[in-house]
């Protein structure tokens, strides 16, 4: 795995990507309160496949209840990777990095989240926003102590939920957005585990080699250390200015963004960030 605020930021900036490069189509023409709650899905949902290690820093963003959550869902990805590794995947465990670490979860987790927003009355999408925003605290906040301040990251995650819908409650919303977001989330962290040490076996029940539980990652060159000079140095900066920078692009272009105009920017970028 990467770090806590390296996975939360590449799921906000790949967020902030896919829907600056979709301007023409909906995703990109979201309302500004889908496109805030969507960040902070999609930057939760790349902590989110981390809480099958119960001793992870995600695993214990809601103290006790969360830890007792990763314990389940690690003891069923064990059960799931010992029922459907062949003779060719690693002798492992399986508890930690399985299922939660592939697109099927990916796509369960997206689809899941869409039909509660879209079977449930306003509600369940403010538990869904405190939840994630719970995770992606937890990451950028990755070196506050685990046990002790779970209380901490409950009331952040509640303040930033209470100042969105004080921002925009009664702005309309995208449920089908929503589970994108989630997805894209889960998705941006496969990437990050599999560019540090392991790999991640994200394309599961696919064979590849012989191996339903293959370690998808690139070549040796382009991996990094976690933690590490790469990281810390290019990685977590670059994905930073990118999330920020891209961010600003989407919410100018629906209009939360107004003082972008003022920065002077050429007229060539003008014309990419604001097509007439
Ligand atoms: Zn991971």
């Amino acid at each position: 795995m990467a770090t806590g605020p390296t996975h939360a930021m590449s799921g906000l900036a790949a967020w902030a990507a896919v829907t600056a490069l979709a301007d023409t189509h909906a995703i990109g023409q979201l309302s500004p309160k889908t496109w805030v709650v969507g960040a902070t899905l999609s930057a939760g949902a790349a902590l989110l496949p981390d809480i099958d290690h119960p001793k992870s820093t995600v695993a214990s963003t809601f103290g006790a209840i969360s830890r007792g959550t990763s314990a389940g869902i690690s003891g069923f990805s064990g059960f799931l990777y010992r029922l459907t590794r062949t003779k060719r995947d690693s002798n492992r465990e399986g508890t930690h990095r399985g299922f939660t670490h592939t697109v099927v979860f990916a796509v369960l987790a997206g689809l899941i989240t869409t039909a509660i927003v879209q079977t449930s009355e306003g509600a369940a999408l403010g538990v869904l926003m405190f939840f994630f925003a719970g995770l992606a605290v937890r990451g950028l906040l990755h070196t506050w102590s685990s046990n002790r301040d779970a209380l901490l990251i409950t009331v952040a995650s509640l303040l930033l939920t209470l100042a969105c819908w004080a921002w925009a409650g009664d702005q309309p919303t995208d449920a089908a957005a929503f589970g994108l977001a989630v997805m894209i989330g889960c998705i941006a962290h496969f990437i990050g585990d599999a560019i540090t040490e392991q790999g991640c076996p994200m394309l599961w029940p696919v064979p590849l080699g012989g191996k339903t539980w293959f370690p998808v990652a690139p070549p040796k060159l382009l991996r990094m250390k976690t933690g590490g000079k790469v990281e810390m140095v290019l990685v977590g900066p670059g994905l930073t200015i990118a999330a920020m920078a891209l961010s600003s692009v989407v919410l100018y272009r629906i209009g939360a963004a107004p003082w972008l105009a003022q920065l002077d920017l050429p007229s060539e970028v003008m014309s990419w960030i604001a097509p007439s």
